[in-house]
């Protein structure tokens, strides 16, 4: 395979074989997720596109979030992804305060750096021992600020819908976090104003906001766009994915867009979107958020959560993929763009955005779990 995050983070800049391949903070993990072609599938309903998934279960905390709440400032990594995305060396890039500047083919290229909690820590709204961090969150981004905020010391409070699965409730605690649960009926509205009311409540508390934080959407352009891009060996037709706060749709749609203009972008919504309540976890947030870029969404399609958990579970049995709802989602999509007649031949890229042990005591795993409770010894 190719270097790069997982899959050769060590193999840092210009290194030999002799050297040692060992991550020394899992940071440096991040990204580089594989892909995988859902062959299968595609066989068994007779489609005559190419489906591929990018398997996000393999960050190391196991979902797509990892690339947003993980990126803090490891500015090396962030220069390493850049380094292999573009093929340069590690000297044509040069750090200028925000930006990073970098040297291809003579030409100069600004890229902005977007930290969620470093940038704040340098703006002097927040310190460590201090603010208490606080994120509205399905529970994956959650974990990934967890480990982040343990890490450098800060308090933080996850708020999420009290219907969202146990697994990530006890995963967020279990990283340290506290967890405020909120009445599902009143959807996001419901977090975001358990956000204010921390706010209003207690001293030093810093909203990190995934919604509008551009470090959100710049992580999936400076990160997982490229990677697409380069693994697909820039074959991708049509990208499919489903929105939450819209950071992995908006990044990987302007980065693919950029390198070729006629790439379609589909954007998944949950059919039974809010107001009434829904099932997908992590997606249709029943509003658009400021990081949803929507001048690059080429089309919207609608998925049950019924489709959403058979196709997860298709995903599982057929492709032996252990993935989460929206994945399945994601996977719902793609069979219906696959099966037009003007897709023929083309290669369809998704997302995975998370693993299916997440997701044990939803209603994914709702059968499994009467079976298993049914069984004597
Ligand atoms: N699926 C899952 C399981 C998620 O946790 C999220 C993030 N909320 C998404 C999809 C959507 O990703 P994004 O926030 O980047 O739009």
């Amino acid at each position: 395979m190719e270097e790069g995050g997982r899959r050769g983070i060590p193999s840092l800049l210009n290194s030999s074989s002799s050297d040692e391949h060992i991550a020394t903070d899992i940071t440096q993990l991040v990204g580089w997720t594989p892909l995988i072609e859902l062959n299968r599938i595609v066989r068994k309903d007779g489609v005559n596109a190419r489906i591929v998934g990018k398997l996000e279960s393999y960050q190391p905390l196991c979902s797509v979030k990892d690339r947003s709440a993980l990126r803090y400032g490891q500015i090396c990594t962030h220069m390493l992804s850049i380094v292999q995305c573009f093929n340069i060396s590690a000297d044509h890039i040069v750090k200028l305060g925000y930006f990073m500047i970098i040297l291809i083919n003579g030409s100069y290229s600004v890229i902005p750096i977007f930290r969620m909690i470093e940038d704040a820590e340098e703006k002097g709204l927040i310190s460590p021992g201090v603010t208490t961090l606080v994120e509205p969150t399905s529970g994956n981004l959650g974990i990934g600020v967890a480990y982040n905020a343990l890490l450098k010391g800060y308090r933080f409070i996850a708020v999420m819908p009290a219907e969202y699965s146990l697994d990530k409730q006890m995963l967020l605690t279990y990283l340290g976090a506290e967890v405020i649960l909120t009445d599902p009926t009143l959807g996001f509205q419901g977090q975001l104003d358990k956000v204010e009311q921390i706010k209003n409540d207690m001293p030093n508390v810093h909203h990190l906001d995934q919604f509008k934080n551009a470090a959100n959407p710049e992580a999936h352009f400076v990160w997982t766009g490229p990677e697409i891009w380069k693994d697909t060996a820039g074959k991708v037709d049509i990208f499919v994915a489903g929105s939450g706060t819209g950071g992995t749709i908006s990044g990987v749609g302007k980065y693919l867009k950029m390198k070729n203009p006629a790439v379609k972008v589909i954007c998944v919504e949950p059919a039974e979107s809010p107001p009434s309540r829904h099932k997908i976890q992590g997606m249709g947030p029943g509003f658009v958020p400021k990081n949803l870029d929507i001048s690059i969404v080429d089309e919207i399609i609608t998925v049950t959560a019924q489709d959403a958990m058979a196709n997860a579970k298709r995903l599982a049995r057929e492709e032996g993929l252990l993935v989460g709802i929206s994945s399945g989602a994601n996977l719902a999509a793609c069979l219906k763009v696959a099966s037009r007649k003007e897709y023929e031949g083309k290669m369809i890229v998704t997302i995975f955005p998370s693993g299916g042990e997440r997701y044990m005591n939803s209603d994914l795993f709702a059968q499994a779990r009467e079976e298993c409770s049914a069984m004597t010894f």
